[in-house]
């Protein structure tokens, strides 16, 4: 039986009725850009996040640019992120004018190390880009103190976390709650994807809340007035109804995730060539990756392919030793976690529609490959 490692059509069938009930609405009001609908999506995930401010986009990447050109870099101007993640995450830092300063991550959790980040702040740092990576938080209790000290600005990338949460000091913290801006991505892969391009940024700030939403509509508030250069960035209408149609179902849909790693990580129990992913205790996954570490990764990978079984790569070229980021003056060895990560990873099929025969078949593919 094929395993692909996402079936969208799957999903389809089950929220198709009300989300074309939604889109129908829309098509009704012939009010394509925003519409109603995207106020009632930005309430909806500032209530998920508890923050008082979601402002819509046009992306994932753009909700990371445009709190990155909120900050008014000057050239040779800092922003320190993880290597380890979505190209996105840095081009939205070139794009918005800072110089990226890639930091090495934490082995268990895959996520930005804070002593990293600490050892990387000089006085030309003016921003951090933090990611929480395959839906984990990252330790941002221990990032924003560094942050408020040096004042430098926080910018969580929670594309892959949407709904995931934290325990600080005995509270839930939400993804997009703490930094100075939260950023997520629609895109249709994601836990909460659209059917097409999307993002969405959070903030407790408001006038920040208002640079963000001015940075959306060509630098102007007010229709043909324009205090600065922004850009194109707001979210369709359309794609607004499909998500709040499909956002009801969202906990659930991370809750069956979450089953589906437990059972994954069950089996492979007592597998020495394969290292489970580890959660962070203080974490809730929303797992929209279950990545193991994995001996002959690269034979896996064509074996698992051979048996139509889909499985990826995330990611197989940190962003230090992209040829875009040349140079900056990275080489291999600079960052050894990050290094090592992208050799040793696999990302197998999560999504909540993954049924028990399909999750067997992948277990005993991977068993069947280590003999
Ligand atoms: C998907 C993703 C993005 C970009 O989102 P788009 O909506 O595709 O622009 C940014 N960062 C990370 C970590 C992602 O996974």
């Amino acid at each position: 039986m094929p395993v692909p490692m996402l079936d969208l059509k799957a999903q389809y069938r089950t929220v198709k009725d009300e989300v074309l009930a939604r889109m129908m609405g829309v098509i009704e009001r012939q009010q394509f850009i925003m519409g109603p609908e995207i106020a009632e999506l930005e309430q909806a995930i500032a209530d998920l996040s508890h923050a008082r401010h979601a402002i819509a986009c046009a992306s994932g990447t753009d909700a990371i640019l445009l709190p990155v050109r909120a900050l008014n870099l000057e050239p040779g101007d800092e922003v320190i992120a993880p290597a380890f993640t979505f190209f996105a995450t840095a081009g939205a830092i070139h794009n918005g004018g800072g110089k990226p300063v890639f930091v090495d991550i934490e082995p268990g959790t895959f996520n930005v190390d804070p002593d990293a980040i600490a050892a990387a702040i000089t006085p030309r740092t003016r921003g951090i880009v933090v990611v929480d990576l395959y839906g984990q938080m990252v330790a941002l209790e221990r990032i924003l103190p560094l942050a408020t000290k040096h004042n430098i600005a926080v910018i969580e990338d929670g594309a892959q976390a949407i709904g995931a949460r934290r325990q600080v000091a005995g509270t839930w913290r939400m993804a997009g709650e703490l930094p100075n801006v939260g950023t997520f991505s629609f895109f249709p892969s994601k836990n909460l994807g659209g059917w097409g391009d999307g993002g969405m940024m959070t903030t407790q700030d408001d006038a920040l809340a208002q640079r963000l939403k001015r940075l959306r509509l060509h630098g102007g508030a007010k229709q043909y007035h324009h205090e600065e250069v922004g850009f194109n960035s707001r979210l369709d209408t359309l794609q607004a109804a499909i998500l709040l149609a499909k956002l009801p179902h969202l906990a659930g849909w991370s809750a069956g995730r979450r089953t589906r790693a437990a059972r994954y990580t069950e089996a492979f129990n007592g597998l020495g060539a394969v290292r489970t992913p580890v959660t962070d205790p203080a974490n809730e996954h929303i797992f929209h990756q279950y990545t193991i570490r994995a001996e002959r990764r690269d034979d896996l990978s064509a074996f698992l392919k051979s048996r139509n079984i889909g499985c990826m790569i995330y990611y197989p070229t940190a962003l230090h030793l992209q040829p875009c980021f040349a140079e900056l003056g990275y080489r291999m060895g600079s960052l050894p976690v990050t290094e090592r990560a992208m050799k040793e990873v696999i990302s197998l099929p999560i999504y909540p529609e993954l049924t028990d025969a399909q999750q067997d078949e992948v277990i005993s593919a991977v068993r069947e490959f280590y003999g």
